[in-house]
Order: structure tokens, then C-alpha cells, then sequence
């Protein structure tokens, strides 16, 4: 499922009461312009290009920095300015889908997206919309008239189109005239915008009592996932060993293709497993010549970018080291500081744990160490 995204974040948020504007505000921990680039990149994005405030480039920085596949732009004086802008940073092809959306509505998933492209597929365009359930009145202080609610629709974002047929909207649509939506950009053009379901969730944030809301669904956006990995190698002769990346003088040291760390392919293959992304060997199979001897940081550290890119975040982990030589305990703090960088965690959300077996099986003999690890990561819905 191939699409690019540009996500509007240039408004000035004069509703929203006083403080930053609504994309750089807190939400439930990280910026509300952030749920939407992790949401976003979890649903396979391809390319995500933020509209910010030309003040707000280094702002976007820090907020994103670490996630992969974004970059930022400065937008214009007008919602339909921004978006044009977006659109024209965008790499893709004309024929690419391309979503449209508000970073105000940080609580996108990747149903949303799912269903858009797939409503796409029949139209030049499809948006989420929610019917309207509340009588509708016309008037000032007085009501003047009941409007039937109809065939009405509250239309929200992400809007999803084809990139070359919208710029053509765009290009067309007179300067005079401020569009709400995208959508309406399309219509105006000619296109058929298809009515896809629409969210709650996809509440758009706008007054300040919107974030006390936004911060109860907010719950319900990301999911934790649970991954574990398990890894054994041999004994053979030699004079230190890696664990868990840190290298200790030893009389023997594990056999293995690379530097043989049973923690780090443990480790390694958790992450993998928390993401649904496969398993060590299939990433780095032992044929390839190019992991003789290699350093496992570098598997652990490949394992933690694809998490990142699919808009996952690393919440703990938790490595054992079964065998009964060499003791664990001395280098056990080195270790969970060395997995702490690779992981870009805090040392307190990273365990590193060992026992012996006494005696028993293949450990107990020492004939060889086992590792075991456990991750916990949060990801998009
Ligand atoms: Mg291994």
C-alpha cells in the first residue's frame, strides 16, 4: 500500500486559547503533530511532508527528528497555500495517492487510511465522514428554521487523492475563494469524492476542552505489543566473549557466524517479533558474507530503525543470560548502558538478568549459552 502525506500544521490556532499553536502543543505525552507522522509511517507512508509556520521548521525538528521519511516545509499565508506547498515538496509520481490531513486530528490509524485508499480506488477522491445525528437549527438568537440533517455529512480528515489530479484542482480553483477541505477543491474540479466511514477519533482539536477529550481516546490510538526472542550458541576456545554488547575477558568464547552475542540476537529478535517484522536471519541471513565477524549492534540497531519507521516506540526490554560461566553480575550495569544507547532508552527501562541452570542440560554443561528477552513496544492502532 503505497501513498505519500502531507500533513497541514501551519495554522495559527486562535481558538484553541493561549500557548503554542495546537500542532506543538503536549498530548498525552508527545506532540499532537507527532501522533500523526507516527500513525502515518506505521500505515506505510511512503513520504510525509509537514506544512509548518516558517518560524517552526527547527520546532518540527525537534518534535520529529528521530522518525524517518519526513521533512518539513514552510507553508503559506492560507490553509489552500499550505497544501499546495506540501503537495509541490512531494516526490512521488502523479499517480500516487496521496493523503491530506490536519495535524489538529492527531488520532489517525491505520484503518482510516486503509479504508480511504481503498474508497479511492472508485473515485478521484474519498473522505472520512460521519453522518450528522444532531438536529440541525438555522438562525441567531432565535431559531429561524429546522434544516433537515439529510444526506449531511461532517467531513474530516485525512482526504485521500491522487497527487497529479489534485495539484490540477488546485491549479484551478479560483484565488479569490478559500476552500475548508480539499475535498471541495476536487469537487469543484469535477471529481467524484467518495464518502468513506468516518471517526470520532478523528476529532478535530479546536477548542481548549478538546484536549481533555483527545486525551481519553488517545488510549485507544497506539497498542502495546509484546515480542520475544531466543538464541543459543556454542562454546569454543578463545579468550573473551560479547554480551549484550559489552565484550568480557573470558577462557572461552561463543561460536557463531558473527560475534556471536546470543543477548543481541535475543534482543534482536524480540524487537522483530514485537513488530511483526520476521527474524534476525531472515534480515541478516548466515550465507551472506557481509555479517562474518560483524559487530550484533548492528542487528539490534536495524531492528530498532525499522521500528521506528513503522511508527513503533520501545517501551522496555528485558534480557536473561542463562549459563554458568562467565559471572553476569559484574557486567551487568555495563551492559544495560550499552543497550540503553543502541535502544535510545533510559537505563531504567532496559533489565539485563542472568541464572545458571545448575548443573542441568546443555548450559549446565557447559556446552553452551542460552539467551532469552522479552520487548515491550507501543505502536499505531
Ligand atoms: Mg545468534
Amino acid at each position: 500500500m503505497s501513498f505519500s502525506a502531507v500533513i497541514v500544521a501551519a495554522g495559527a490556532s486562535t481558538r484553541a486559547g493561549s500557548g503554542p499553536p495546537k500542532p506543538w502543543r503536549m498530548l498525552a505525552g508527545r506532540p499532537v503533530l507527532r501522533w500523526s507522522v507516527e500513525a502515518l509511517l506505521g500505515a506505510g507512508a511512503d513520504e510525509i511532508v509537514v506544512v509548518v509556520a516558517a518560524d517552526r521548521v527547527e520546532a518540527a525538528s525537534e518534535a520529529l527528528g528521530d522518525l524517518p521519511r519526513w521533512r518539513a516545509v514552510a507553508g503559506g499565508a492560507t490553509r489552500a497555500g499550505s497544501v499546495q506547498a506540501g503537495l509541490a515538496a512531494l516526490k512521488a509520481g502523479e499517480a500516487q495517492p496521496v493523503l491530506v490531513h490536519d495535524a489538529a486530528r492527531p488520532l489517525v490509524t491505520l484503518a482510516h487510511v486503509e479504508a480511504l485508499l481503498a474508497a479511492l480506488e472508485g473515485a478521484e477522491g474519498a473522505i472520512p465522514a460521519l453522518p450528522v445525528a444532531d438536529t440541525l437549527k438555522r438562525g441567531e438568537s432565535l431559531v429561524a428554521a429546522t434544516v433537515s440533517r439529510e444526506g449531511l455529512w461532517r467531513a474530516q480528515t485525512p482526504q485521500a487523492f491522487r497527487l497529479g489530479p489534485l495539484k490540477a484542482a488546485y491549479a484551478a480553483w479560483p484565488a479569490s475563494e478559500e476552500p475548508t477541505d480539499d475535498a471541495a477543491v476536487m469537487e469543484r474540479a469535477g471529481g467524484r469524492v467518495a464518502l468513506a466511514a468516518g471517526d470520532p477519533r478523528l476529532m478535530k482539536l479546536t477548542y481548549p476542552e478538546d484536549f481533555a477529550m483527545a486525551e481519553a481516546l488517545a488510549g485507544q490510538a497506539r497498542i502495546v505489543r509484546i515480542g520475544q526472542g531466543l538464541d543459543a550458541h556454542r562454546w569454543g576456545p578463545g579468550e573473551a566473549v560479547w554480551l549484550c554488547g559489552v565484550e568480557i575477558a573470558h577462557d572461552r568464547t561463543l561460536i557463531g557466524h558473527s560475534d556471536a552475542d546470543a543477548g543481541l540476537h535475543a534482543l534482536t529478535d524480540a524487537v522483530l517479533g514485537a513488530i511483526g517484522a520476521g527474524d534476525i536471519g531472515e534480515h541478516f541471513p548466515p550465507s551472506d558474507p557481509q555479517w562474518k565477524g560483524a559487530s550484533s549492534d548492528r542487528f539490534l540497531i536495524h531492528a530498532v530503525e525499522l521500528a521506528a519507521a513503522r511508527g513503533a516506540r520501545i517501551l522496555s526490554v528485558d534480557v536473561t543470560l542463562v549459563c554458568e560461566q562467565p559471572k553476569i553480575r559484574p557486567h551487568r550495569e555495563a551492559m544495560r548502558a550499552r543497550l540503553a544507547e543502541l535502544l535510545r532508552l533510559p537505563v531504567d527501562r532496559v533489565s539485563v538478568k542472568a541464572t545458571t541452570t545448575e548443573g542441568m542440560g546443555f548450559t549446565g554443561r557447559g556446552e553452551g549459552l542460552f539467551a532469552q528477552a522479552v520487548v515491550s513496544v507501543e505502536t499505531p492502532a
